[in-house]
């Protein structure tokens, strides 16, 4: 765990969150500034600062993150889902814990 780390914390059940789904690997809850009628950020439980690192450091725990969240697109809504992971400032990450958003419920517009 990251002392300094929003999501280190949430997953430690130290800021309380609406948990939408959970595996012994990854944590699912909603985004608290959601984009779309189902929002979801899925994150490890094992801190790594983006999905790049993730991937080099624990693959396996990368392929249960988008496990989970096509299990929560099933949930939550029809299994339809847009995911995406922002990788670096440049891309628009502003929280440094690797996750993944989950968006789903609505017709989504092309890039
Ligand atoms: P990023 O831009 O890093 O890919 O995504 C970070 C996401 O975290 C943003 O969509 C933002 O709305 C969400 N977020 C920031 N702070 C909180 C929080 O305290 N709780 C929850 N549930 N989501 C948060
Ligand atoms: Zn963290």
């Amino acid at each position: 765990m990251n002392a300094d780390c929003l999501f280190c914390k949430i997953v430690a059940g130290e800021i309380r969150t609406e948990m939408v789904a959970e595996s012994d690997t990854a944590v699912a809850f909603r985004d608290i500034n959601p984009k779309a009628p189902v929002h979801v950020l899925v994150v490890p439980r094992s801190h790594h600062a983006d999905v790049s690192a993730l991937a080099g450091a624990d693959p396996q725990a990368l392929a249960d993150v988008i496990g989970l969240a096509d299990q929560v697109a099933s949930d939550l809504a029809d299994g339809q889902y847009r995911l995406i992971c922002n990788v670096g400032p440049k891309a628009g990450q502003t929280i440094f814990h690797a996750h993944a958003h989950v968006l789903a419920g609505t017709q989504l517009s092309g890039f």
